[in-house]
C-alpha cells in the first residue's frame, strides 16, 4: 500500500503540531514509519488519503463499538447540532443519559459527566480525597489513567515505597502521594498499605486492564482489593473508561461480580464525541460541588452534542445487550484464527482476551503485569504491525494496547484479518 499523501500531511503537520499530532500514540514511535491520515470512517472500516481501506481494530481507542457514523449517533448529532452547540445551561438530555447510564451500571447513584477520560478519573481521585480526608492513592504500574500529574508516576526507588515523575513538569511533591503497586499482586497491595497505615484514600484500578495489552485479574485480585479497602476505609475506583459499556451493561463490575465505590467512564459513553464521566453511590457523589465542598466543573460538561451521542450509544446497547455476547464470540474467533496462523509458523505469542479486549503479546511468559508485558518482543511487533498495514488491516501502533472489537466487523472481515496474519506470519 502506498501512504504518499499521508507522509506530506504528517510533514506539514510537524512544522505547526509538536510531534505532528495531537495525542502522542498516533505517532508511530514505537513502530517507526509516518502515520496515516483519515479522511473517513464507515462501519468496520478506515479510508485514508491515499485511497486506502484498511479494517480498523482501534476504532478511535473504543468507543465506536458499533462501528464508525453509526446511522443512530450520526443522525441524533445533526439534529443536536441545529438547536444549538452549547448552552452552559442545564438541559433535560443530560438528565436522561444520567438515568441511563446509572441503571446500567451497578452500585451507583449518580453520575456527573465531564469531557475525557482523564478529567473523570483526575476527578474521581479529588473526590475519594475530598471523602476521606486523606492524600495518598494506590495506582498500578501498567495502568492508564490519563495524563493528570497524579498518575504521571513510576516505581520509587529502592526501599520508598513512593513513586517518582515519569513526566517532566509533574512535581516530586505529587509523585510522594501516590503508591505503585504491581497489577495482579494483592500482597504487593497490602505491604504498601501498612506501610501508609490511616493514609490511602483510594486505590485506582483498570478492573481488566488494556494499557498494557489486555489483563485480566487473576482470581481473587480484585475481591481482595475490595476486602483490603473495607478494612482499611479506603475507597475502590474502578477507571471503567475502557471497560466500561464494552464489557458488558454494567460493565467490569457485573462482568467480575466486584463492587467498586467510585467508577470512571470515557470513550464508549459517549459515542465517539469527547464524554468522560464518574458515579458512585449518593453518600459520596453528595459531596461534589454546588451540594458539597470538592469542587469539580466544566464550561463544555454536559454539551448537548455529546450527550446527544453518548445517549443514543446506550440506549442501543441497553436495547440490544446480545451485542455483547456477539463481540465476545467474534473475539474468540479472531482469537483461534491467529493462534493457528502463528502456530502454523513457530511464531511464540502469548493472546490475552476478555469479552471485546484482546492482545497478542510476541512474549513466551505469561502476561500478567507490567514487567512481564515489556518482555514481550517488539522487533517482532514492529514487523507484524507494518505487515498488517500492508495488508489492509490497521491495528494499535504499540504493543502494550488491546485490540478493540466492534459489532460491525462481519466473519469475512475476520477472515480477512485472519488471512492477513497467515501471511504476515511467514515473515516474523
Ligand atoms: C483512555 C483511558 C483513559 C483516558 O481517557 P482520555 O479520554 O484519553 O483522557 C483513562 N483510563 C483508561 C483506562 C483509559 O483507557
Amino acid at each position: 500500500m502506498i501512504y504518499k499523501r499521508s507522509s506530506a500531511l504528517f510533514a506539514a503537520a510537524q512544522k505547526v503540531i509538536p510531534g505532528g499530532v495531537n495525542s502522542p500514540v498516533r505517532a508511530f514511535k514505537a513502530v517507526g514509519g509516518d502515520p496515516i491520515f483519515v479522511t473517513e470512517a464507515k462501519g468496520a472500516y478506515l479510508y485514508d488519503e491515499d485511497g486506502n481501506r484498511l479494517i480498523d481494530y482501534i476504532n478511535s481507542w473504543g468507543p465506536m463499538i458499533l462501528g464508525h457514523a453509526y446511522p443512530p449517533v450520526v443522525n441524533a448529532v445533526i439534529d443536536k447540532a441545529k438547536k444549538g452547540t452549547s448552552f452552559g445551561m442545564p438541559t433535560e438530555i443530560e438528565t436522561q443519559i444520567a438515568e441511563l447510564a446509572v441503571s446500567m451500571v451497578p452500585n451507583v447513584d449518580k453520575i456527573r459527566f465531564v469531557n475525557s477520560g482523564t478529567e473523570a478519573c483526575m476527578s474521581a481521585v479529588r473526590l475519594a480525597r475530598g471523602y476521606t480526608g486523606k492524600d495518598k492513592i494506590i495506582k498500578f504500574s501498567g495502568c492508564y489513567h490519563g495524563h493528570s500529574d497524579s498518575f504521571l508516576i513510576q516505581a520509587g526507588s529502592g526501599a520508598v515505597t513512593f513513586g517518582s515523575p515519569n513526566s517532566p513538569g509533574v512535581t516530586k511533591g505529587t509523585a510522594q502521594d501516590t503508591l505503585l503497586a504491581r497489577y495482579n499482586d494483592l500482597d504487593h497491595v497490602e505491604r504498601i498499605i501498612m506501610s501508609n497505615k490511616e493514609e490511602v484514600s483510594c486505590i485506582i484500578i483498570e478492573p481488566i486492564a488494556g494499557n498494557m495489552g489486555c489483563i485480566p485479574p487473576v482470581k481473587g485480585f480484585l475481591e481482595g482489593l475490595r476486602s483490603l479497602c473495607d478494612s482499611h476505609d479506603i475507597l475502590l475506583i474502578f477507571d471503567e473508561v475502557m471497560t466500561g459499556f464494552r464489557l458488558a451493561k454494567g460493565g467490569a463490575q457485573e462482568l467480575t461480580g466486584v463492587n467498586a465505590d467510585i467508577v470512571t467512564f470515557g470513550k464508549v459513553i459517549g459515542g465517539g464525541l469527547p464524554v468522560g464521566a464518574f458515579a458512585a453511590r449518593s453518600e459520596i457523589m453528595d459531596h461534589l460541588a454546588p451540594l458539597g465542598p470538592v469542587y469539580q466543573a466544566g464550561t463544555l460538561s454536559g454539551n448537548p452534542l455529546a450527550m446527544a451521542a453518548g445517549l443514543t450509544m446506550l440506549v442501543e446497547l441497553n436495547n440490544t445487550p446480545e451485542v455483547f455476547k456477539s463481540l465476545a464470540d467474534k473475539t474468540e474467533y479472531l482469537h483461534h484464527g491467529i493462534a493457528n496462523a502463528l502456530d502454523e509458523h513457530n511464531i511464540t505469542y502469548t493472546i490475552n482476551r476478555i469479552g471485546s479486549m484482546i492482545s497478542v503479546h510476541f512474549a513466551e511468559n505469561a502476561v500478567v503485569d507490567f514487567d512481564t508485558a515489556a518482555k514481550g518482543n517488539n522487533d517482532t511487533f514492529k514487523k507484524f504491525f507494518h505487515g498488517m498495514l500492508n495488508n489492509g488491516v490497521y491495528i494499535a501502533p504499540s504493543a502494550f494496547e488491546t485490540w478493540f472489537i466492534t459489532e460491525a466487523l462481519t466473519y469475512e472481515d475476520l477472515d480477512e484479518t485472519i488471512a492477513a496474519v497467515q501471511k504476515v506470519a511467514k515473515t516474523l
